[in-house]
């Protein structure tokens, strides 16, 4: 192993202590910014490939993986987006 394929995920900036991880999901009647602070600390994550990776490799990923929200990953080839039930729009 080489110490980033699998385990990736433990150098997570999302991992860190203080992060809210409610904030890589979208809330119900989500504004359009809703993911801008999960995105910001995606910037500095140091495993933003291995999480985009996943991100497109699980056909169920919802919210914010790799800097990108699902419907970003969607227009970059990923699997397509859940349906928010609450408000109609893909988040
Ligand atoms: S890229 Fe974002 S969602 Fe993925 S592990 Fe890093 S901080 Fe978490």
């Amino acid at each position: 192993m080489d110490g980033t394929a699998q385990d990736w995920w433990e150098r997570a900036a999302c991992a860190a202590p203080g992060v809210n991880p409610d904030v890589f999901f979208p809330p119900s009647r989500a504004p359009k910014s809703w993911d801008r602070e999960a995105k910001r600390i995606c910037e500095a994550c140091p495993v933003t490939v291995h999480c985009l990776r996943a991100a497109f490799d699980a056909s169920g990923a919802h919210g914010v993986w790799g800097g990108l929200n699902a419907w970003e990953r969607f227009k970059r080839g990923g699997p397509r987006p859940p349906c928010d039930s609450h408000n109609g729009r893909r988040v």
